[in-house]
């Protein structure tokens, strides 16, 4: 069993610990957090043991009547592999920590390409991460771009990508942020930070990405244009989409046309917390006019980076060496039904 560490129990930390609980070949060795809090709590339910990041904190949790297993250098030395879910910025400062300890360790989008210089995901560059010490998982953008572009290089060659992301203006449970009655340009500037991510994944790659920020919490919407080197047909992309194992079709006939009814729709499928792991293509919106291919995607940004930390664990363990089958194990693990 490879012992995997959280640290940082917040909005990615949670749902990376539930979904290495579940894994046949993964077991949670602990999680961390700074302050008495209602994920503290959680944990403390679950059955995870608790670390904290500042051990002269313990005694405001012992307080609060939650047990403190020690402090987050403790935690990391029961573990192989820590995933860093701590808030963009602070993960890299606890790399010293890490290279200290020897432990293999992942960041998340928050962090730069140079806080592991490897970035990844599942589909692109599984191969290139076994055996790596440090990697970080791209961001729930990058994430859903790769996917996509990736899967459609592999089917028809991609000349060009032109991409315009609606980003959601906070996660549910973040009070404190988010426009709340306007439209933000995120940034004003284009390109948005976005093409040059995809290009830490997919070198090479032609990419312009634009983002705005909208007042609403579930999801981000992508407005995604590529010029294909070889005009393809609809039925062979959505054939393609339908076996992509990240990919899920939003069926026309559901009459699904927001993200709200999506949301709806994953919490009726029984799915955690409603996640959707999956890129959220809508069936209706791919076109395919000369030789440009056109579509809307959803992507859930709380929850598309979990299921590649944990095929990162996989590669950087060399456990499992093909992509495919760490893939296959994860989704299987999480009960990924078709959306
Ligand atoms: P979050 O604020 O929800 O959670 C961060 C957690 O880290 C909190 O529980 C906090 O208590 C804890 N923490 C803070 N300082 C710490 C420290 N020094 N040591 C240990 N724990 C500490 O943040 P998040 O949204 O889960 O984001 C985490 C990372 O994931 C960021 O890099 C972010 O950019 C990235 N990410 C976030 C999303 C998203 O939509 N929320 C999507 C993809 C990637």
């Amino acid at each position: 069993m490879i012992r995997v560490a959280i640290n940082g129990y917040g909005t990615i930390g949670k749902r990376v610990a539930d979904a290495v609980n579940a894994q046949p070949d993964m077991e949670v060795v602990g999680v961390s957090k700074t302050k008495p809090s209602a994920e503290a709590y959680i944990a403390a339910k679950k059955g995870y043991p608790l670390y904290i990041a500042d051990i002269s904190k313990k005694e405001v949790f012992t307080k609060a009547e939650i047990e403190v297993a020690g402090s987050v250098g403790d935690m990391i030395d029961n573990a192989d592999v820590v995933v860093d879910a701590t808030p963009g910025g602070i993960g890299a400062s606890n790399r010293e920590m890490y290279e200290k300890a020897g432990v293999k360790a992942i960041w998340q989008g928050g962090e730069d390409h140079n806080v592991a210089g490897f970035s990844f995901n599942s589909s692109c560059n599984y191969n290139d991460a076994i055996g790596r010490q440090f990697v970080r998982v791209v961001s729930c953008n990058t994430t859903g771009l790769c996917r996509v572009i990736k899967a459609m290089d592999d089917l028809f060659g991609v000349r060009k990508v032109r991409a315009t992301m609606v980003r959601r203006g906070s996660d549910p449970g973040e009070v404190k942020k988010g426009p709340v009655d306007a439209v933000v340009l995120n940034p004003v500037t284009i390109p948005s930070h976005h093409g040059p991510d995809v290009l830490t994944v997919i070198p090479d790659i032609d990419i312009v990405t634009l983002a705005m920020i909208v007042p609403t919490t579930f999801m981000h919407m992508h407005v995604i244009q590529m010029d294909l080197e070889s005009g393809g047909k609809k039925e062979d992309i959505l054939k393609a989409f339908g076996d992509h194992p990240r990919i899920g079709l939003v069926k026309g006939s559901t009459g699904i046309k927001s993200t709200a009814e999506l949301k709806e729709y994953a919490s009726d499928l029984g799915r955690p917390r409603a996640d959707l792991w999956e890129n959220c293509i809508f069936e209706d919106s791919i076109a395919v006019i000369g030789s440009e291919f056109y579509c809307f995607q959803a992507i859930h940004q709380e929850a598309d980076v979990v299921v590649e930390n944990v095929d990162a664990i996989r590669a950087m363990t060399e456990i499992v060496k093909d992509p495919a089958e760490s893939i296959r194990i994860t989704n299987s693990s999480l009960g990924f039904n078709a959306i």
